[in-house]
């Protein structure tokens, strides 16, 4: 069987014709766009819209990486439209904001791409999943012949990495996010859940926004890191493990490709890629910093007792994740003292936006402050990745900073 191939190409530039050339190199070992579209395909663009936050906080898929792929596909004679359900309503409102200051509306116009203006949402079956048979999704999802994948190499708090399977969580529409975080509510359990989002969508290709990630505490509150790159592959899996492999991580502590590993449908292992373009070794960055809430690299602790850590810090109950028990209580409660919980820091204003995301409503707003009732959080970060004022701030307890990496 042939090797999942990953394109890694240099870019260190928004300009628009310049990210157009080099995902044409890119794409050129697989064929090109029409490798992927055909014309008359309705071609679905999902970039990262996080939250209405401009380019340069490096939050976002940058507009030029959108208008350049919308520009080729329309090349290749495919139909292409942008669709995102950022965090927060799914309404034309809210999401024209979120288009306006991501530079959405702009890709919009120098390319001609429209921007999604259905709202609706769709129940879809999804036999294949391991957790979730059924799926809520984003309407236009349903009317797409095609899905092209636009991630931005971010780090995530929840997962290590948001990357090509992250992403697509922006498929789920507006706040039914919160009843999937309140449904799979172990981390393990929601990256299976993302898992089956991934292979129900099936990207047909999936395009990296490396030229400046996000570093430090994302999705949202971390710095830009200029990195210079452009990946492109039809398989995100693969993309995922070279993307942690290029920030000199173990591809498994990312936890989404720890439970697709686990799932079989990946190795997970650099040797079972090919890599195409720049060398991994030549662009490789040594000191990306992660976020404080990296899954925990037990290196003080050795032989049954480090497995165990790994698996509680990963969020996997110690009796097997699908049954709830005292395995599954006590497995919370070590993790619990292991990983980062959520405090509202001065910067917050008692807006309330953290408060209706919480999915197990665990903050009240007190004195015009948000107060995190830590005996029902979850830790799913969705405070500390939506508030608009970036004022959650995530302490790591003293279990967790004596096992922790680095
Ligand atoms: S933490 Fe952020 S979202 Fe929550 S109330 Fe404060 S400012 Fe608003
Ligand atoms: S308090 Fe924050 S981290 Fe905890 S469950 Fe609520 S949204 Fe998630």
């Amino acid at each position: 069987m042939s090797k999942p191939r990953v394109s890694l190409v240099r870019c260190s530039t928004y300009d628009l014709e310049a990210v157009e050339a080099a995902i044409c190199q890119a794409l050129e070992p697989f064929g090109g766009m029409s490798a992927f579209v055909q014309p008359g395909q309705r071609v679905l663009l999902k970039p990262n819209l996080l939250r209405a936050v401009p380019p340069e906080k490096a939050a976002t898929t940058h507009p030029a990486i959108v208008a350049a792929v919308a520009r080729l596909v329309f090349e290749a004679g495919g139909q292409p439209f942008v669709v995102e359900s950022s965090g927060g309503p799914f309404i034309a409102r809210w999401m024209s904001a979120v288009y306006k200051a991501t530079g959405m509306t702009w890709a919009s116009e120098v390319s001609g791409v429209p921007l999604n203006e259905d709202f609706r949402s769709a129940n879809v079956p999804h036999p294949e999943g391991a957790l979730l048979h059924r799926l809520d999704v984003v309407h236009p999802l349903t009317e797409a012949d095609v899905v092209i994948n636009l991630p931005k190499f971010k780090t995530h708090n929840l997962v290590g990495l948001t990357l090509a399977v992250k992403n697509l969580f922006g498929l789920i529409p507006g706040t039914t996010k919160v009843a999937y975080h309140s449904k799979l509510q172990d981390r393990s359990l929601f990256c299976e859940g993302l898992l089956d989002i991934y292979t129900y969508v099936k990207p047909a290709l999936n395009i990296m926004d490396a030229i400046i990630g996000m570093e430090g505490e994302g999705p949202s509150g971390g710095d830009p890191r200029e990195m210079g790159l452009l990946l492109a592959s039809p398989d995100g899996l693969a993309m995922d493990t070279v993307c942690a492999a290029l920030v000199s991580l173990e591809p498994t502590a990312v936890l989404t490709t720890r439970r697709a590993v686990a799932r079989g449908l990946t190795s997970g292992r650099l040797e079972d890629i090919e890599i195409v373009g720049e060398e991994l070794e030549a662009v490789r960055i040594a000191d990306f910093r992660m976020g404080i809430e990296m899954p925990i690299d037990p290196g003080l602790a050795k032989g049954p007792l480090r497995a165990i850590l790994q698996r509680v810090s990963s969020g996997e109950a110690l009796e097997g994740h699908r049954r709830p028990g005292l395995g599954a209580r006590l497995s919370r409660w070590l993790g619990n003292q292991m990983v980062a919980a959520p405090h509202a820091g001065p910067k917050c204003i008692g807006c309330g936006f953290c408060a209706r995301h919480c999915p197990v409503n665990a903050i009240t707003i007190v004195n015009r402050k948000a107060v995190m009732d830590l005996s029902k959080c979850i830790r799913c970060y969705c405070c500390h990745e939506l508030c608009p004022e970036t004022a959650v701030e995530l302490r790591k307890p003293w279990l967790g900073r004596l096992l922790s990496r680095g």
